[in-house]
């Protein structure tokens, strides 16, 4: 048997904070609080017995969680909810609060027991990644109104050199900066819309923006589809040995990554080449100089056996 002194002290010692409370129709007044409940509410015993809960509300009563806690006080049921919560100096906590009803023998709810758990720091993150998210959302949908995304793939499209990559450009020639060009184009790609279908020849073309998304790393690196099975990736302050290796590093992820195109079982592996231009930015070039050279380049890279990267001088 359990005796009362343990069961009181496994409530003392229990790391998230405890209440017990009578229910007393509208008030339910504390009779007990453990010490983690004092140490998150910053109250003392003697500040909280015979209070009802209310008092961490302060004056925000609007939440609809409050509404919930209220419904389940008056069936006698249980509940958990997260409140935003004050603490006796003022500040603000959230609260993970679960309720449940302590029932006599004829099963009349005669105490409740509160548990809070103070999880203040995963609420602040969600907000945060909510509010990061929406921005997204919103400069997704702007550039979409500017028509500058590539429905098919989700990329960019061909109508941000003009902007973006220019500005890139303007602030790479500012910096005396590198500046590197891919110029990337599928392998035989004809072959599979011609063997499987426009759709599956679709679905390889996702799988490759996908792919060239997940190469590029930088805020600044700008991917975008140029048209039809090409693509273009443009990395300031990038020299010709890190843009050939994070090339061969593209050229290699696509040929060992397989791909389902079509339903049931028709997997493939697809390759690309690329023709690379590296250059330190400066008024005596232009950006249109650059990609012709890249261009350029990819085809000696098609000529050289496909599925390898090859570099050109500018
Ligand atoms: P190479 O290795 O020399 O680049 O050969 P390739 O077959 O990849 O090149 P080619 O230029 O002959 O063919 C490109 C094909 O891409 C032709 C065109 O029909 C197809 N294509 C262009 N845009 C799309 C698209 O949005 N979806 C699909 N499924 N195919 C497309
Ligand atoms: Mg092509
Ligand atoms: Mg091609």
């Amino acid at each position: 048997m359990l005796s009362q002194e343990l069961y009181l002290q496994a409530l003392n010692s229990t790391r998230d904070g405890l209440i017990i409370t009578e229910a007393k129709g509208r008030d339910n007044p504390i009779i007990y609080a453990n010490p983690a409940f004092l140490a998150l509410t910053g109250f003392t015993l003697t500040e909280v017995l015979g209070q009802d809960c209310r008092f961490l509300q302060g004056t925000n009563i609007d939440q609809a969680e409050l509404a919930l806690i209220r419904l389940a006080i008056q069936k006698g049921e249980s509940v958990l909810v997260t409140l935003r919560n004050y603490k006796k100096d003022g500040s603000i906590f959230w609260n993970e609060l679960s309720i449940s009803p302590i029932k006599d023998a004829l099963g009349t709810v005669t105490h409740f027991i509160g548990i809070q758990k103070d999880v203040t720091e995963r609420v602040e993150l969600k907000k945060k990644l909510e509010a990061a998210n929406a921005r997204l959302q919103q400069l997704n949908e702007q550039l979409k109104q500017e028509n500058k995304i590539d429905a098919l793939t989700g990329l960019y499209n061909r109508k941000v050199i003009a902007q973006e990559v220019s500005i890139l450009w303007d602030n790479a020639i500012r910096a005396n900066e590198y500046f590197s060009v891919l110029f990337i184009d599928i392998d035989h790609f004809k072959a599979i819309n011609d063997t499987y279908g426009h759709d599956a020849g679709d679905i390889g073309l996702k799988h490759i923006a996908y792919l060239l998304q997940k190469s590029i790393n930088r805020r600044s690196d700008i991917l975008l589809r140029n048209g039809g099975e090409e693509f273009l990736i443009f990395l300031f302050s990038t020299k010709e040995e890190e843009a050939l290796a994070l090339a061969q590093q593209i050229n290699t992820r696509i040929a060992e990554t397989p791909v389902k195109i079509k339903e049931p079982n028709i997997i493939i592996n697809m390759t690309v080449s690329i023709g690379l231009v590296s250059a330190i930015a400066s008024l005596d070039k232009s950006l249109d100089e650059l990609i012709n050279a890249a261009d350029k380049a990819m085809y000696q890279a098609k000529m050289h056996g496909r599925n390898t990267t090859f570099l050109a001088k500018c």
